[in-house]
């Protein structure tokens, strides 16, 4: 049984919320409290935390650093993840040009192009290296995501790269659907090896600008529903 990709957003923002109230000194809250700062219900924090065990004492609610550091573990940001930016344009030189990723222990550990004006350049101390040797590359180095910032008609070619490369986690901000590449196996088309334990998630901020029009238009649709 899955968990609902929104109950894992909001796992996120209220991780985000833990850490203002743990920059305030605030050491105590509860699920009304996060419910009221994350939009939600209570019975809505209750429900998403409780996928995970459980994290607060009946009537006493959570204790702030114990809660996020819960949080942090769930989500896997109390290790170390590597990065590698394909495509370092205009968005993929302001990621890595962007320091709030070092906070949560995403490093980025190498920059990859095709253009050989950029290549061999270097952004914030990172040398842009050819997209033909990530594959050398992860060899000597561990690469565990790759952020796919180059134009939506490359992004495929550029997603198959990393998936050969054997890099796992692709966060694809191209404003295209990446497909998992598939072969005919006895009649039957299947997942190729590489792209079998590949997650891509997709990050576009017109797409969030076509939901806001929407909203802005239809105000009265907007719920806080649980999803
Ligand atoms: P850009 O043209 O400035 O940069 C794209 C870079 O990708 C170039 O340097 C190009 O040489 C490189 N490239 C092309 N093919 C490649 C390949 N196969 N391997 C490696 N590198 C390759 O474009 P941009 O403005 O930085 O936009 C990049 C992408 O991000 C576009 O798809 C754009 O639509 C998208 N975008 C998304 C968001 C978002 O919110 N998700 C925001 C802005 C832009």
């Amino acid at each position: 049984t899955g968990i609902p990709t929104a109950t894992i957003s909001r796992l996120v923002t209220y991780l985000r919320i833990l850490e203002g109230l743990e920059a305030q000194d605030v050491s105590r809250t509860s699920s009304g409290d996060l419910a009221e700062r994350a939009g939600v219900t209570a019975f809505q924090v209750r429900k998403d935390l409780a996928y995970f065990g459980r994290f607060g004492t009946r009537g006493m609610g959570y204790t702030v650093p114990i809660l996020k550091r819960e949080l942090l573990r769930v989500l896997g940001l109390n290790q170390t993840w590597n990065v590698v930016i394909v495509g370092v344009g205009r968005l993929g030189q302001a990621i890595a040009n962007y320091p709030g990723a070092s906070d949560y222990q995403f490093q980025y550990v190498g920059l990859f192009d095709v253009n050989p004006e950029l290549v061999g350049q270097s952004v914030r101390g990172l040398p842009v290296r050819h997209v033909d040797e990530l594959r050398d590359f992860v060899r000597t180095t561990r690469v565990d995501m790759g952020f796919l910032a180059v134009p939506p008609e490359r992004a495929q070619d550029a997603a198959q790269s990393l998936a050969d490369a054997g890099v796992r986690g692709i966060l694809n901000f191209a404003p295209t659907v990446i497909q998992p590449r598939t072969l005919e196996r006895s009649g039957q088309q299947e997942i190729s090896d590489e792209w079998r334990a590949v997650i891509v998630e997709n990050v576009d901020f017109l797409a969030g600008m076509k939901r806001l029009a929407f909203y802005i238009l239809n105000p009265h649709l907007k719920t806080v529903e649980p999803e």
